[in-house]
């Protein structure tokens, strides 16, 4: 592949996960990922939305957690998730959208429920989110479209140990600190950010057996009603950008911008099938084997293919993948 060669046409190109065990390399918004799982476009408690993004795909722990989630939700009330983006099938950077969900550790999730009729595939693609803000305001909550049902949704995500950071629009934030009474240490998880009024964003850690994964700083103490949150209400962060010209990174790097590690994961092979990556139920994840090793003349396998990430589990009422419009 040519140096020059931009890493978000060479990820976003690529279709399938790489068959290895998973593990994530490098930062969130600077990295990539090995072994990545698919979540279903379809399961009894969630719809992908923009199916046609292939962005449906995650570390095996993110997209276990959002299965988890799915049903927690509707526990609470919720008539399932509409998940949006996670990561392309190997990470890095994206042709269009976020900085981050390149390492598989992101995802987002739409302020919406599933509806009682599932949306058809094609609606997926069209289907607009609904902000929670005020027309044409950054930051300030439309109070009648909010609903208790949210911050039990957001308590419920950051409730799990291996969510540390919940992106909302510093709007919603601003309700949560106003209204959420008794338990309030959950809020430290929930940390204001431009956008994030149609849909929030789930961050988890780095996970065991991802060496090469960069924590993010830690959120510290306290429910984060404080000055870092009234510094939203400012006009600083609003400010028009004095560049708005200027190239956003994701559209310069080179693979030599990502860790080296990232080359390895963009020549790996293929799982067998869609079918063979995609998310089952259980702690990994699909029916199939794995890829056959590669031999060459009678020699170990090339590119050895461990078993942990592949290997068949129990099915548990998650449905098979349905394939992807247009295919
Ligand atoms: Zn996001």
């Amino acid at each position: 592949m040519a140096a020059s060669q931009l890493a978000k046409d060479l990820f976003g190109g690529k279709e399938l996960p790489s068959a290895e065990t998973a593990q994530s390399i490098g930062f969130y918004s600077k990295g990539c990922f090995a072994g990545g799982v698919g979540l279903p476009l379809d399961g009894p408690t969630w719809q992908v939305m923009r199916p046609s993004r292939n962005r449906n795909w995650g570390h095996p722990a993110m997209i276990a957690l959002l299965e988890r989630f799915s049903r927690d939700a509707v526990a609470d009330g919720w008539n399932g998730l509409l998940v949006g983006d996670i990561s392309q099938p190997r990470g890095g950077p994206m042709r269009t959208g976020h900085a981050s969900h390149q390492v598989g550790l992101d995802a987002d999730i739409w302020f919406g429920p599933m509806p009682s009729t599932p949306y058809s595939m094609a609606g997926r693609e069209k289907i607009g989110a609904k902000s929670l803000l005020r027309p044409g305001t950054n930051n300030v909550l439309d109070e009648r479209r909010w609903d208790p049902v949210y911050a039990r949704l957001l308590k419920r995500a950051a409730s799990y140990p291996e969510v540390e950071r919940i992106f909302v629009n510093p709007g919603i934030k601003k309700k949560l600190c106003e209204t959420v009474t008794g338990d309030r240490s959950w809020m430290n998880k929930i940390r204001p950010y431009w956008g994030h009024d149609e849909h929030f964003h789930v961050r988890i850690g780095c996970q065991p057996g991802s060496a090469g994964c960069k924590p993010q700083q830690g959120t510290g103490t306290g429910d984060g009603c404080d000055k870092s949150l009234a510094w939203w209400f400012t006009e600083e962060p609003w400010r028009p950008n004095e560049n708005p010209d200027a190239p956003k990174a994701r559209d310069l790097m080179t693979m030599a911008s990502l860790p080296k590690e990232c080359g390895a994961v963009l020549a790996a092979p293929n799982p067998p099938s869609m079918e063979a990556a995609t998310y089952r139920g259980g702690s990994a994840v699909a029916a199939a084997p794995a890829a056959p090793p590669t031999t060459i003349g009678g020699e170990a396998p090339a590119i050895p293919v461990t078993a942990s990430a592949f290997a068949p589990t129990p099915a548990i009422g998650v449905p098979l993948p349905r394939p992807r419009p247009g295919n």
